[in-house]
């Protein structure tokens, strides 16, 4: 639908919405009750397996041991049992293929009896291990179609749950997804493998600060999600918003986010409904959401869970990705993910809390209260700074997307230069070691390492310094990079492995200490402190990462600056990364490139959808809008002259030169769009330098006609009106 007359009904539609239910009760069900209510948890395995199976399943969920398949077929019963109980006909492994996006097939528990009746059935074999036809999702050569079959194989570590619909419910299995070789095909898969390698490095480490724990050691993730809504009857008459998740044109609204009155506002009623029933059903799931919250950007909103295991963490928040969608249509509205729906306002980003740790021992980037602990957190800290330094350029590399490049840079998320943020204390902390005088932090007289405690570290209360991509946050590092329709197990998956890089040669220079005494070993971390610092503090920045003088000073220091897409992803098959990779078993030379290709793949489909859009928006929508306004000028023109006026009329001429202007820009666009070739690297160098400027042109002239031709003849809902009607 479009035409002025869909914008009309799209505002009568949002003045007269009603909702379509009776608030949620919370009184009648509490939220502890509700919490977890749909999920095969802990509590559940241990009320319903026998005590044998659920001793071996917890051996593998919570240490990390080996699965013991035979307890499979006892587990699934249970499962099953549980699921029919709770209203569930069917199940389905879920999978997180390399489209970023959350996969599903269903099945039906019931098979003929044989009888003319029927029964539920599910079998271990069946939990572990499932067949999807998955010959059209990506797999960048690894897999010819001939032999598509991938499989998915159960993560006993993430736990099944029920998913609700009206009609039905259906048990969710999370599935890690391979290739018949056993190559990897999604996001889960390189980060249960990053997380086994860091956990082995960082166990070395904590070892030699006489530290044991019989928990693995992994990633904490904290994702704060940002998104936006708008009401769903625009949407429906702006292809572009529908098709592309953006808006490819628009002139900017005379009211923006220059007051910031949306930030931390009072929340608007129907996005507080909506609000509410999206925790409650995530609630249901085990997802612990916490903070909700108006967002810089008219109509942006932010949704920001308690911190979790990695591998739980991501998997939630594909949940939270998928019930924000569902749950906002309900109300009327679309959620948009895009990290950059609207030009000229803020962006969405996805702000990854990352730290190290497990439940003896809390988050290892907490500084502590001992001499001791400090010693063992300026290790980790200095670990995780050396990793940015040497493979800050992978880092950066899993965060590219056509949409992400949007915002990188754009002085409303970092730069595409990856440096940390220590706050004024820490980053003097490590200046002292560097200078190996380590007499006198800002705070204390004079500091000896495993002797000592840190000056107090403030807890960030909030952005302070909104403009690094990776900020030291009191108890994690805060990598901000990330876009808001990303998943979370990419950039986990680089800054696992990099972790496990730099303690691995922590550990290895600790040991060749040897047999030593505790101030031995002290001045020996001592030192080795010293010696990072003075090789890598170049990646520390507390200063404006939006300035220009620090782009200047960067390339001074000789960080990377990859600014798009195109010029990052190359990064994944580079000789360093692919030693990085290969070295702890997270990702085959063959599995990065083919990751590599899909990603480059998904820019240049991403970006010749969007030109095509532009292209048929300008002719079929813009065009007919704008001609029509000039018709009615001219005909006023002629009429003035004919009763003698002489008659010039500068709207006339604006709209004409724009229109005309545009008409060029598009045949451009369309032309530079039917010319390809080359491989996929050169095919994305492509759409980035040509085809996006080209598809700018266009949008200008015709953001300049939106803003002259008369209201009453513009089709496309304005800014104004998506941003500002709720
Ligand atoms: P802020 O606005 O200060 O960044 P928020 O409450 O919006 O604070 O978000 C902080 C996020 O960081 C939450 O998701 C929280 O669970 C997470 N977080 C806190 N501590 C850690 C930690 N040690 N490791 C990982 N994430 C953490
Ligand atoms: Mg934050």
């Amino acid at each position: 639908m479009s035409g002025i007359q869909a914008r009309l009904n799209a505002i009568s539609a949002i003045i007269n919405y009603q909702p379509s239910h009776a608030p949620l009760n919370f009184s009648e069900t509490k939220p502890t009750d509700v919490f977890g209510s749909n999920v095969f948890n802990d509590k559940i395995m241990k009320e319903r397996l026998p005590k044998h199976v659920y001793k071996s399943l917890k051996n593998t969920i919570a240490f990390g041991e080996k699965l013991d398949a035979s307890v499979a077929d006892v587990v699934a019963n249970a499962m099953k049992d549980w699921a029919i109980e709770k209203g569930a006909t069917h199940f389905t492994h879920v999978f997180y293929p390399l489209t970023g996006l959350t996969a599903e097939k269903h099945d039906a528990f019931l098979v003929p009896d044989g009888d003319g009746g029927a029964m539920a059935e599910f079998s271990g074999k069946l939990l572990i291990q499932g067949e999807p036809d998955a010959s059209s999702f990506p797999s960048g050569g690894l897999r010819a179609t001939f032999e598509a079959r991938g499989y998915t194989a159960w993560d006993v570590t993430s736990p099944a749950y029920i998913l609700e619909n009206p009609n039905g419910t259906f048990l969710c299995i999370p599935t890690a997804f391979v290739s018949w070789t056993g190559e990897a095909l999604d996001k889960k898969t390189p980060l249960l493998r990053s997380q086994q390698a860091l956990n082995k490095q960082a166990k070395r480490v904590l070892s030699l600060f006489g530290v044991n724990t019989k928990l693995p050691v992994g990633s904490y993730a904290g994702p704060e999600q940002e998104y936006f809504l708008v009401d769903r009857n625009f949407v429906f008459s702006r292809p572009d918003l529908l098709i592309a998740g953006r808006t490819l044109f628009g002139a900017p609204s005379a009211k923006g986010q220059e007051f910031e009155d949306q930030y931390f506002g009072v929340i608007n009623r129907r996005v507080l409904s909506f609000m509410m029933e999206v925790e409650r059903e995530l609630f249901k799931l085990g997802v612990p959401v916490k903070t909700r919250h108006n967002e810089v950007a008219p109509a942006q909103f932010e949704i920001a869970p308690i911190y979790e295991q990695g591998n739980l963490a991501t998997d939630h928040n594909q949940l939270v990705m998928t019930t924000l969608r569902s749950v906002a249509k309900r109300y009327g509205m679309i959620c948009l993910l895009h990290e950059k729906p609207f030009a000229g306002i803020n962006g969405s980003g996805k702000h990854l809390n990352y730290s190290l740790g497990n439940a003896e021992l809390g988050s290892l980037f907490d500084p502590g209260e001992t001499p001791h602990s400090n010693a063992q957190f300026l290790v980790f800290c200095a670990a995780a700074l050396r990793a940015l330094h040497k493979h800050g350029a992978l880092l950066r590399a899993t965060v590219a997307s056509a949409s992400n490049d949007h915002r990188l840079g754009a002085n409303e998320a970092p730069p595409a230069i990856m440096s940390a943020y220590l706050g004024e204390q820490l980053a003097d902390v490590f200046e002292q070691i560097k200078k190996g005088e380590v007499k006198g932090s800002k705070t204390k007289g004079i500091m000896n390492i495993g002797v000592d405690t840190l000056p107090p570290l403030p807890m960030d209360p909030g952005d302070r310094n909104r403009t690094s991509p990776f900020a030291f946050t009191g108890n994690r590092f805060e990598f901000r990079a990330v876009g808001s329709s990303h998943s979370i197990a990419g950039a986990q998956v680089a800054l696992n492995t990099m972790m496990a890089e730099s303690l691995d040669y922590v550990a290895t220079e600790l040991e060749k200490l040897g047999k030593v005494n505790k101030t031995q070993f002290n001045e020996g971390v001592q030192m080795l402190l010293q010696k990072i610092m003075k090789e890598h503090d170049a990646v520390i920045f507390n200063g404006d990462g939006y300035s220009d003088a620090w782009h200047k000073e960067a390339a001074k220091r000789g960080l990377p600056n990859l600014k798009t897409t195109p010029e990052a992803l190359p990064v994944l098959t580079s000789k360093d990364v692919v030693e990085l990779f290969t070295k702890y078993n997270v990702l085959s030379e063959a599995e990065l490139k083919s990751r590599q290709e899909i990603y480059l793949e998904q820019y240049v489909k991403t970006v010749a959808t969007e030109a095509n859009l532009v292209i048929r928006m300008a002719r079929t929508v813009i065009f007919p809008a704008a001609m029509r306004y000039q018709g009615q000028l001219a005909e006023t023109c002629a009429s003035m002259q004919a009763i003698g006026h002489d008659f010039k009329m500068v709207t006339l001429e604006e709209v004409t030169t724009n229109l005309r202007a545009m008409q060029v820009e598009v045949d451009k666009l369309e032309k530079l769009l039917a010319h390809e070739g080359g491989d996929t690297l050169t095919h994305a160098k492509y759409m980035c330098d040509k085809v996006l400027p080209a598809m700018l042109a266009v949008r200008g002239y015709a953001d300049a006609l939106e803003s002259v031709v008369a209201d009453d003849l513009w089709p496309l809902p304005s800014y104004q009106e998506m941003l500002f009607i709720r």
